[in-house]
């Protein structure tokens, strides 16, 4: 049985003060005990104070990150650790979304080398994989993700596998209000974890969470939710606010 991971990613936005404010409005409508996990994922800058906020709020939200260098330490200016996330109470880390992977270049091999740098730190990779809109009309969607997940996953073990998060977010529904609909982001979710077991085996597959990303909010939670290889939703835009955060969290439209 799976349990459904709600996470949010902040992307670039929210200060510490702002973070703050906002985990004690999310805590106040959130339940003690929730059938989803949550997880909410504020930019580098935030982490200390939502760590802080968190340990103290009275409910159980984890703390993600949206990036990690997949080294210790070193002469990496810019770059953060995953030595210095786990300091700091990290659960889960965003690995390979498709903005940084546009926008900053990352590559397969860049990616790779970020999962595993996450799970030997102990940490939770969330591994984001999709296709650009070209990709899917030129029929291309399927061999896209199945390339992202081959190359980004090479050579961990199925226990490891297991206990990690993939999130499939097709590029062309990231921030842009178009949600892949519930059929078809179940087709692909389908297919990454039958790809999963063909390289991992049944049980690596049948225990990996496979999350569904791309404008994601209250009014279309429930029916992706319904689908048997959605199990959860990496949500951008409509994390920023603690109200429909809550209501995604609640799968209420
Ligand atoms: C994301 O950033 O991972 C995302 C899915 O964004 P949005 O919900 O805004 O489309």
């Amino acid at each position: 049985m799976r349990r459904p991971l709600i996470a949010g990613n902040w992307k670039m936005y929210k200060t510490t003060g702002e973070t703050e404010e906002y985990i004690h409005r999310l805590a106040a409508l959130l339940r003690t005990q929730e059938e989803a996990e949550v997880a909410i994922c504020p930019p580098f800058t935030s982490l200390q104070a939502a760590s802080r906020a968190l340990a103290s709020c009275g409910r159980e939200i984890l703390l993600g990150a949206q990036d990690v260098y997949p080294e210790e330490e070193g002469a990496f200016t810019g770059e953060i650790s995953p030595l210095m996330l786990k300091d700091l109470g990290v659960r889960l880390v965003i690995v390979g979304h498709s903005e940084r992977r546009q926008i900053l270049g990352e590559t397969d091999d860049l990616v790779a080398r970020k999962v595993r740098a996450v799970i030997k730190h102990r940490m939770t990779p969330i591994l984001c994989v999709g296709e650009t809109l070209e990709e899917r009309e030129a029929g291309k969607a399927e061999e896209k993700v199945v390339g992202q997940v081959r190359a980004d996953l090479e050579g961990l073990s199925p226990e490891t596998v297991a206990d990690m998060v993939i999130a499939y977010e097709p590029i062309w529904a990231i921030g842009t209000g178009k949600t892949a609909t519930p059929e078809d982001a179940q087709e692909m979710n389908s297919l990454i974890r039958r790809e999963i077991a063909s390289l991992f085996g049944a049980e690596a597959s049948a225990r990996i969470r496979i999350l569904y990303g791309g404008s994601v909010k209250p009014d279309n939670i429930a029916s992706l939710m319904e689908m048997e290889d959605i199990d959860g939703a990496l949500v951008g835009g409509a994390s920023l606010d603690p109200e429909s955060f809550a209501r995604i969290v609640h799968f209420q439209g």
